[in-house]
């Protein structure tokens, strides 16, 4: 039984369980070990540091019972929208769609940040703080003293310092995170084992413009050890990781393999509350065609479920140019097929692709996705997710979306909108 303790309008429970597996459900769900407080209106969820993860609302002084706040390692907080009448599922994939406080290209979504409800959580917590500072903790049992300490320990700066030894550790803000880690909620932890990318292309807003480069195996060991003591007793509540940075593909069998295998024990992923191990990475159409079936073998015998996210963009000339990406729409095409080739061929691994999406694009360009995404294919095939990115003129948002939902009834593969995530 969950023991909890009951002072005044707050009930504590130091230590709860969640869901041990990401699923795709349409109501609220948290997961891991973690603190709960809550009163009449707000539950307040705690890390296993003790620093706020979420928080959600229900009745009065909040907006939809079924949607919630969530902060990141990053110390951004992210609002999960149920997407209102308008179906989320459909578009993303997922049944909340997260709204995030900074610029974004996402086309789905609102801004709540906004929203007078919003602001009386954050508000709300905070007089959550100063109450807590108020109980006397010797008389309560252990546990729940120790979590109110560690709560009160994680004042608005400390998380804000957090955040930038967070950022210091892997080397700068992750600017993007891939799509495929809605399947984790984006609870990821990331280690960067590459720098910069392949080909710095001119419309691209996350690229660092940096000429690729490999880190040392002991860089990337004493980054997965400093991120170890960064996590600390919260760590148990990770079961995933980001291999970044923009092409960490290029890095080679050697290199990935060797990375992943070390975060799986340095992070003691065996451990974890989570089930299901997943690994994200991206790659890039050259690092794609470079890699081999003995690069693919030695991934799909990791402990993990592998997600590798490939920037294709288009299948077009005339939009390669105005994108500035030094490519050919040949080497697309073969990066195309070898994506579908190795989803068939191995089972824990699935190869995904991005393509860019917006109102100032060649005509040619939205015909040339659907020359790969049905012409090219002969039935339906579930392997092989297609995301969309909504450039920044992506121009009125039901066009947008009416556009999209035609795109996806003709699309043989399963076709989502890209929510751009930072970390
Ligand atoms: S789209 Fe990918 S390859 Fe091109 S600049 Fe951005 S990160 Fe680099």
């Amino acid at each position: 039984m969950t023991h909890q303790i009951i002072i005044d309008d707050l009930i504590i429970i130091p230590e709860k369980k969640g869901a041990d597996a990401y699923t795709k459900i349409s109501y609220p769900l948290r997961y891991g070990v973690y603190g709960e407080i809550r009163n009449r209106i707000y539950t307040f969820q705690f890390n296993s540091n003790g620093e706020i993860k979420t928080i959600h609302g229900k009745g009065e002084g909040w907006l939809d019972a079924a949607e919630w706040l969530k902060r990141t390692p990053g110390n951004d907080w992210v609002y999960f929208s149920a997407g209102g009448y308008t179906g989320a599922y459909d578009f993303t994939g997922e049944y909340y769609v997260p709204c995030l406080p900074y610029p974004t290209n996402a086309v789905y979504g609102i801004d709540q940040f906004k929203e007078s409800n919003v602001k009386k959580a954050f508000a709300a917590y905070h007089r959550l703080r100063e109450k807590l500072a108020r109980i006397n903790t010797a008389a309560l049992p252990e546990k729940a003293a120790r979590l109110l300490e560690r709560i009160l320990q994680m004042t608005s700066e400390r998380l804000a310092d957090r955040a930038k030894k967070f950022h210091e550790i892997i080397g700068g803000v992750v600017t993007v995170l891939p799509p495929d880690a809605r399947h984790v909620e984006y609870d990821v932890i990331p280690i960067n084992i590459a720098d910069g990318c392949l080909y710095n292309c001119g419309f691209c807003r996350v690229k660092t413009g940096r000429s690729y480069r490999v880190r040392t195996r002991d860089q990337i060991t004493d980054q997965m050890q400093r991120l170890k003591t960064f996590y600390g007793a919260d760590i148990g509540n990770y079961n995933s990781v980001f291999i970044g940075q923009h092409d960490a593909l290029f890095a080679g069998a050697d290199l990935i393999d060797w990375a992943a295998r070390q975060a799986f024990e340095i992070f003691e992923i065996a451990a974890s509350h989570m089930k299901t191990p997943r690994l994200f990475l991206f790659g890039s159409v050259d690092s794609l065609l470079k890699a081999d079936d003995a690069l693919f073998t030695a991934i799909n015998r990791l402990p993990f479920e592998t997600y590798i996210n490939i920037g294709l963009e288009t299948g077009d000339k005339a939009t390669l140019s105005m994108l500035q990406k030094p490519l050919t729409v040949e080497k697309i095409q073969a990066a195309f097929d070898k994506m579908m080739a190795v989803n068939r061929k191995f089972d824990k691994i699935e190869i995904t692709a991005n393509f860019v999406w917006g109102q100032g694009l060649p005509d040619t360009h939205f015909p040339s996705i659907l020359d790969l995404a049905r012409n090219r294919l002969d039935h339906v095939h579930g392997k092989g997710t297609l995301y969309l990115s909504p450039l920044e003129d992506f121009g009125s948002k039901q066009e947008m979306l009416a556009r999209f939902a035609a795109f996806k009834m003709q699309c043989r593969l399963p076709a989502y909108i890209y929510l751009i995530q930072r970390l």
